[in-house]
């Protein structure tokens, strides 16, 4: 065969395969434009797990109608402009991939409108064409809609599960999400039935959604964590050794509050909490990572789960320190029963 250009729909739907993998990663996708645009609420509405529908409203800033085809079209963003944007990026996106691998694969449809707007703009976009504008009444903000996920990739959509597990799998990322922005407001329906709702406007510990997200026991047993050094700050909880868990399950880390993982950070959590905990046993933790970001690299993987430190060293040493001097403080409370 010869070399050939591919259509763009069929670059977006490759590229969709990085990025759409599950409702979850499509919610995901969504929230995180939603906040990027200064949302300080956030609705999100699925059925029948969000295969069927997923719609996310917020009250952010809006898309001007002019840049409508623009936001559903291959690398195009309003984050960044050049390199150098790119390596101080304080944006949750700025690959401008995301929206057009959503709409290569589903029966899409975006609703926005600005501030200074008379009235709403959508735009439709089916098996990747475009529909025309067409003016629509919405308050300032954005509503998108994705409509029967991978309807047109049936390999996709083999891989799909139950409703159950798919709506677990966004419930999880709620929640994640809930921990690192309790200022914003958070709210799930599934099947027109409201699930959760997580107050915005507050801090993690003052409006009780630690015990909301993590449970009472947790945040009864959490130790708070804030120490700085060498341009690294480390905040948040750490649970006693006291509670421990069978698995992973509990174990959040935010990197300038971006949800990753990262096994030398877990390592050195592990490791700090070696002499304090039983044999195989879990940490249970929330913490926040910050630091200048040009020693981190997020361009690592297309949905950002990993990141890459430029002193990956330096970062285990300090958060190990950290930790350790805070359960050093706290061997008393071993013994105690351990829960899961
Ligand atoms: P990225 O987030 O990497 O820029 P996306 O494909 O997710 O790429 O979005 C493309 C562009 O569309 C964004 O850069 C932004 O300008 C605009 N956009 C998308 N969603 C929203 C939203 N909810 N509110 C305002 N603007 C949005
Ligand atoms: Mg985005």
């Amino acid at each position: 065969m010869r070399i050939r250009q591919l259509p763009e729909t069929l670059a977006n739907q490759i590229a969709a395969g990085e990025v759409v993998e599950r409702p979850a990663s499509v919610v995901k996708e969504l929230v995180e434009n939603a906040l990027d645009a200064g949302a300080g609420r956030v609705d999100i509405e699925l059925e029948e797990g969000g295969v069927r529908l997923i719609r996310v409203r917020d009250d952010g800033g809006g898309i001007p109608p002019d840049e409508l085809p623009l936001a559903v079209s291959r690398h195009a963003t309003s984050k960044i402009a050049s390199l150098d944007d790119l390596e101080a990026v304080a944006t949750l996106g700025f690959r401008g991939e995301a929206l057009p691998s959503i709409a290569s694969v589903s029966r899409f449809l975006l609703v926005s409108r600005t501030a200074d707007a008379a009235h709403a703009s959508a735009l439709a976009v089916e098996g990747g064409q475009l529909g025309t504008l067409e003016p629509k009444a919405h308050p300032t903000g954005t509503t998108v809609e994705v409509r029967d996920l991978f309807y047109n990739v049936p390999a996709r959509r083999k891989f799909l599960r139950a409703e159950r597990t798919e709506l677990g799998h966004v419930e999880d990322w709620l929640r994640s999400l809930a921990l690192a922005r309790p200022d914003v407001e958070l709210r799930i329906a599934h099947n027109g039935k409201p699930l959760r709702r997580y107050r915005g406007g507050g801090s993690l510990f003052e409006d009780g959604r630690l015990e909301e997200t993590l449970g009472a026991e947790f945040a009864r047993q959490a130790l708070r964590i804030d120490h700085s050094a060498a341009g690294l700050r480390l905040s948040g909880w750490i649970a006693r050794p006291a509670y421990s868990r069978a698995s992973a399950d509990q174990q959040h880390l935010y990197v300038n509050g971006r949800a990753v993982r990262d096994r030398s950070i877990s390592h050195a959590v592990k490791q700090a909490y070696a002499d304090v905990m039983y044999h195989g046993r879990q940490p249970a933790y929330v913490l926040f990572l910050e630091l200048d970001p040009t020693r981190v690299d997020v361009n690592v993987h297309p949905a950002k789960h990993e990141v890459r430190f430029r002193d990956g060293r330096l970062l285990h040493e300090f958060v190990y320190r950290t930790l350790q001097g805070a359960l050093a403080e706290t061997r008393a409370g071993l013994g105690a029963a351990v829960t899961s």
